[in-house]
């Protein structure tokens, strides 16, 4: 259906856009130029999404073909026979036939209907109903062409080696948080050598509106930025795609959405590149401390397989 082969590099966020303000944001960055949105049915706004999409293509605005539309398993659909009713859902609600991309949300499952887990007897562990299982469900859905390909997010460089010993369908991306304070260099190379792409979830590092915004303040990203005249989000989103991923930063804004999608222009020169390779720290923005509950099977340091 759609000619991509794989999402445009400057895709648009939709995690915390209320249902009353992400179908305006969805209009008006596809008249912007946006052509990569990136969903997920814990959102709650798939349905104004969808709203969004079917108006901008009665419009002319742009053609399904045009568009790279992903969206997410939530965890309490692992089970291989609730997938592919997930799926059929986000489908619904936005109001299309096939999705780019579907990705297993997070590494971590809840009982079927526990949408957040209030307490441990609301987890399953993994062991118990492993990624392998639900992948299988994953991989008929591409097989019976509901989407066009199929990934995962959150997963760390381990639990992507093991899916891949069982897959008969590889897994086409990653999304994961990735920006200059968590460059996740280790995580790149495997997916580079494996060919699973990547992209960036909270490149701009997820400010939430209230309070400082602490990667955009960084002073070598608005040194960076001055000599360009340019913003500092602008610098974090080119570094994400010269680094050789997509990036899917989230606004409401109309003037952020302009500026956001300009950044796709800028070019960083070798010595920024390094500059801001300097920059990591492993600092986590989304940590996955939300998973881990008295008594229950989640804690992060298995989550990221590495020392939190
Ligand atoms: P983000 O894109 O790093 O940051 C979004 C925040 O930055 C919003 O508060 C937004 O506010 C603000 N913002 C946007 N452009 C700005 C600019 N130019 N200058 C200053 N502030 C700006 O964070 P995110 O939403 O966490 O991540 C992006 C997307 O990744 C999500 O929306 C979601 O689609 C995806 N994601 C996926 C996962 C996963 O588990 N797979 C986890 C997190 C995120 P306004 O809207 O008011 O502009």
């Amino acid at each position: 259906m759609s000619p991509l082969l794989s999402p445009p590099a400057l895709g648009l966020g939709t995690w915390k856009s209320s249902p009353s303000e992400v179908g305006e944001a969805v209009r008006t960055g596809l008249e912007l130029g946006y052509r990569h949105i990136d969903c997920a049915s814990i959102y709650g706004n798939e349905a104004e999404i969808g709203q969004a999409l079917a108006g901008a293509f009665r419009d002319g605005v742009v053609q399904r073909d045009q568009l790279w539309i992903t969206s997410k398993l939530w965890n309490d659909c692992h089970a291989p026979e609730d997938v592919r009713p997930a799926l059929l859902r986000s489908l619904s609600d936005l109001q299309l036939e096939q999705l780019d991309l579907y990705l297993i949300h997070w590494p971590v499952v809840h009982r079927h209907g526990v949408v957040l887990p209030q307490q441990a007897t609301d987890q399953i562990p993994l062991e118990q109903l492993p990624l392998s299982q639900t992948w299988g469900a994953m991989e008929a859905l591409a097989e019976e062409g509901l989407v066009r390909q199929i990934g995962v997010s959150n997963c760390s460089g381990a639990k992507l080696k093991g899916l891949l010993q069982t897959s008969r369908v590889r897994p086409a991306m990653n999304q994961v948080e990735r920006h200059p304070w968590l460059q996740q260099n280790a995580l790149l190379q495997l997916c580079q050598q494996e060919g699973i792409g990547v992209t960036a979830y909270s490149p701009l590092g997820s400010p939430s509106g209230a309070g400082e915004a602490p990667l955009l303040t960084d002073p070598t990203i608005k040194a960076i930025a001055q000599t360009h005249g340019a913003t500092a989000a602008q610098v974090l989103l080119a570094w994400g795609i010269a680094t050789g991923t997509a990036v899917i930063p989230k606004s409401v804004r109309r003037d952020r959405l302009a500026s956001n999608l300009a950044a796709s222009q800028l070019k960083l020169s070798p010595e920024e590149l390094q500059q801001i390779a300097r920059l990591d720290r492993g600092h986590r923005f989304v940590d996955g401390s939300f998973w881990e509950l008295p008594g229950g099977p989640y804690r992060r340091a298995q989550l990221w397989d590495e020392a939190v």
